[in-house]
């Protein structure tokens, strides 16, 4: 984990506006050949030469996407570029640029911001992007970050929504639900410091569930791995509300139906043990839980050999005639209507 560590505090109105853009943006030099001018003009310049251009914007509002009582600074920095990088990786293209925006009251002390761009500059590290540009203002309650991400791709590379086929395989990368669950220890462990501040939580069992949600990686190796494979998805899309309403936004993108096995959605052991703790079915928090940032596609049935050894991914089931509608098909073999929030349980339908 990357850890908080900001002590002293200088008022924002010390430095004014320019002297917190230039402290906020000094080790921010510029390192890709796409960017022609970076930070300190009126607009960035870019160049993707003969490739498209992929634009995508995150929102992130204090009390509404973070809460600051666990999330430190540092990694609601990274975790904001993760989003934004997530949704250009889902086009199957090369993330290369962001913008940030900034909203912030006087609340917070230069020294919280530039916790917050040491997380963004790690993530620009990381990920090899280049920060080129932003805008910085006042709030006048919490804070609020806008970033937006720049990247490209070969035209016949973009993967969308709106491609997938009938007999199309489903498959998504990793696991999923583990920042869900991560969020419910955190969330547990600041109802107990409520209590009592001087409890010292052990949450070396819930290491990886807390990664996951204070540290998410995007999947910046799997359009590179999917084309090292020859394989083309016919649609794509990144996992950020769950997995259910990604897959209903497939199949109502491409005009298809699916039936999702249950047996196959990937979970880590500790999500498993965590749903029991919390007595929360896993197969919900799987389907709702969201904010995994992991990518879900289609392929043609005649990609099978090419995915099925490979441990990124995990085929959870196949698409249908839109007509058949959008299906789990539960362990206990019924099939259940899928819907936006998990499933509806309560419903359930003939064959
Ligand atoms: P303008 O008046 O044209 O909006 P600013 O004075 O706001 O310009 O910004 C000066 C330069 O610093 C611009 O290149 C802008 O993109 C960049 N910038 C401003 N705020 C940020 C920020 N929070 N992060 C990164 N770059 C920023
Ligand atoms: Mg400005």
């Amino acid at each position: 984990m990357i850890e908080d560590s900001h002590q002293s505090r200088t008022n924002l109105s010390e430095l004014g506006e320019f002297g917190l853009i230039d402290l906020l943006t000094k080790n921010l030099a510029p390192k890709l050949s796409s960017t022609i001018k970076s930070i300190g003009d009126d607009a960035a310049v870019l160049d993707f030469k003969d490739n498209q251009t992929l634009v995508t914007t995150d929102l992130l509002v204090e009390g509404v996407h973070f809460d600051l009582a666990y999330m430190p600074l540092k990694h609601l920095g990274y975790k904001a570029v993760m989003v934004n990088l997530s949704d250009v990786y889902a086009m199957n293209g090369t993330a290369t640029q962001i913008t940030i925006g900034i909203a912030c009251s006087n609340r917070f002390p230069v020294e919280a911001l530039e916790e917050l761009y040491a997380g963004i500059e790690l993530a620009a590290k990381i990920y090899n992007i280049d920060v080129v540009g932003g805008d910085t203002t006042s709030s006048t309650k919490g804070l609020l970050i806008s970033i937006t991400a720049l990247g490209y791709a070969k035209k016949e590379d973009v993967v969308y929504r709106s491609g997938a086929k009938p007999n199309d395989l489903l498959v998504v990368t990793g696991d999923l639900g583990a920042a869900y669950m991560g969020l419910q220890i955190l969330e547990r462990e600041k109802a107990v410091f409520k209590v009592n501040p001087n409890s010292q939580p052990d949450l070396d069992a819930y290491t990886y569930l807390i990664e996951r949600q204070l540290k998410p990686e995007a999947r910046k190796d799997i359009p590179p791995l999917l084309k090292d494979l020859g394989l083309r998805p016919t649609s794509m899309i990144d996992i950020s509300d769950g997995l259910s309403s990604e897959i209903i936004h497939l199949c109502k993108n491409s005009g298809v139906g699916v039936n999702l096995f249950e047996d196959k959605i990937p979970l880590d052991p500790a999500v498993i043990s965590a749903c029991e703790e919390f007595e929360l079915d896993s197969t919900t928090i799987a389907l709702s839980g969201g904010e995994d940032y992991e990518l879900l596609f289609t392929v043609a049935q005649e990609d099978f050999e090419k995915i099925k050894a490979n441990p990124n991914f995990s085929i959870i089931g196949h698409m249908t005639e839109a007509r058949e509608g959008m299906h789990l098909v539960t362990r206990g073999n019924t099939k259940i209507p899928l819907i936006a929030k998990g499933w509806n349980a309560m419903e359930k339908e003939e064959d």
